[in-house]
């Protein structure tokens, strides 16, 4: 039987899905965290068992030797030779790659030129890449971008209105990420909807750590909050979202923070860490709120109301909107969270909520609206791993 392995190297990090490649069942899920240290961690779970050891792991390669070996002592998986296809999240695709591609020297080359635009991502994606190369050398490659998704964006959604020559010499532009997630979103709704993608218009708010909403009209992504680079869109767990650009050097004048610091700054100190004081983790806005907490209350309508604004604005330029989907850590988790944004644009699109349900559920696949509900909402547990696999089988024809 064909398997599929779906891996995601970050620079520290190295998480993997072993898939069954005729029926997408999972045989092993693994990560290795703090790669690099004496101390990282390598856990998998695969038959139901769940393995975690702690141990020197001082590179990729040495990472990719661990999670190999214990998808073969752990999962049904008894011989490497039975991995076919191997499909690797690679986070920026610039204006290259409007899908997943089977790898070649060429798409290396345009991976490594798009470090500039993800320097954090990017060189960890390659590594992985050549880390596991080297051992299931048989094997058939694929690279699975986050923005590719987003490539279909028009030139007035993606543009910023700036000299042009900036686009065109430079390619600042809007490229949007979690494109993977959306894509199965998008996917997965049509199916729910048991509709065609190319007749269902969807509003997927991907609510993480980071966040972002995409408009998708017949499976295809006419905006996303996400800009140039992450930082852009709603308000996120540390991150501003959107700030008019002259705040930058404003600041800088006023309090003579660096370019570092203030990057730093609206990075990794700002959002829901940033409003409330307190902290980044949806669960202690959540609790802190419904104790009345002033300024977590502040942070939670914030929250509510940038991501209804991006709602409002998608559902001008869709026209129609068949269903709202909340995805990610607190899109399938935080009921208050759903509930909020809900309730900032339920009157103007129509939509029936079911509280009830919604306060009961989280971590599942349900619709939370009403059956008379001009617009459907649901809660779609995302699986951008899937979403690689699959992407994998069709294009290595698996
Ligand atoms: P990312 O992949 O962007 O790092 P995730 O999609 O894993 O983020 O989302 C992580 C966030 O999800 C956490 O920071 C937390 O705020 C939120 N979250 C996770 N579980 C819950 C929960 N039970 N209730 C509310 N929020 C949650």
């Amino acid at each position: 039987m064909n398997k599929i392995l779906a891996v995601n190297a970050g620079s520290s990090s190295l998480k993997y899905q072993v898939f069954d490649a005729d029926t997408f069942n999972v045989l092993a899920s693994g990560i290795i965290e703090r790669i690099g240290k004496e101390d990282a961690i390598a856990t998998i779970k695969a038959d139901g068992v769940k393995e975690k050891k702690v141990l020197e792991i001082l590179d990729h390669k040495a990472a990719v030797a661990i999670a190999l070996a214990d998808i073969l002592e752990f999962s049904s998986v008894k011989n490497l030779d039975e991995i076919k296809g191997v499909g690797h999240r690679v986070v920026h695709g610039g204006e290259d790659f409007e899908d997943s591609v089977v790898v070649s020297e060429d798409a290396i080359a345009k991976v490594d030129a798009l470090s500039s635009l993800a320097p954090l991502h990017n060189p960890a994606n390659l590594t992985g890449y050549y880390a596991f190369k080297e051992v299931l050398k048989e094997a058939r490659h694929t690279f699975v971008f986050d923005t590719a998704f987003h490539q279909t964006m028009e030139p007035k959604a993606f543009l910023y209105a700036l000299p042009y020559e900036y686009y065109e010499d430079y390619q600042v532009r809007k490229y949007g990420m979690h494109g993977t997630s959306h894509k199965y979103i998008a996917k997965r709704t049509a199916e729910l909807l048991n509709k065609d993608i190319e007749d269902v218009n969807t509003i997927v708010c991907h609510l993480g750590n980071g966040a972002s909403l995409a408009a998708i009209k017949g499976g295809k992504v006419i905006d996303t909050s996400m800009g140039f680079t992450p930082l852009a869109g709603v308000m996120m767990g540390t991150r501003t979202g959107d700030v008019d650009p002259a705040v930058f050097p404003y600041l800088l004048e006023k309090t003579g923070l660096s370019v570092d610091d203030q990057m730093r700054i609206y990075n990794h100190e700002s959002g829901m860490l940033g409003i409330s004081g307190l902290s980044n983790d949806a669960r202690e806005i959540e609790d802190a709120t419904n104790a009345g907490q002033e300024r977590a209350v502040l942070t939670s309508d914030m929250y509510a109301y940038k991501i209804a604004n991006y709602i409002g604005t998608y559902f001008i330029h869709l026209g129609h909107v068949d269903a709202i989907v909340f995805t990610a850590g607190i899109g399938e988790n935080d009921a208050g969270v759903r509930a909020r944004v809900i309730d900032n644009v339920s009157e103007a699109l129509k939509i029936k909520f079911n509280h009830k349900l919604n306060s009961e559920v989280r971590g599942i696949e349900v619709e939370l609206s009403e059956a008379d509900s001009e617009v459907k909402v649901f809660i779609i547990p995302t699986d951008e791993e899937l979403m690689i696999a699959q992407d994998t089988k069709r294009l290595l024809g698996l």
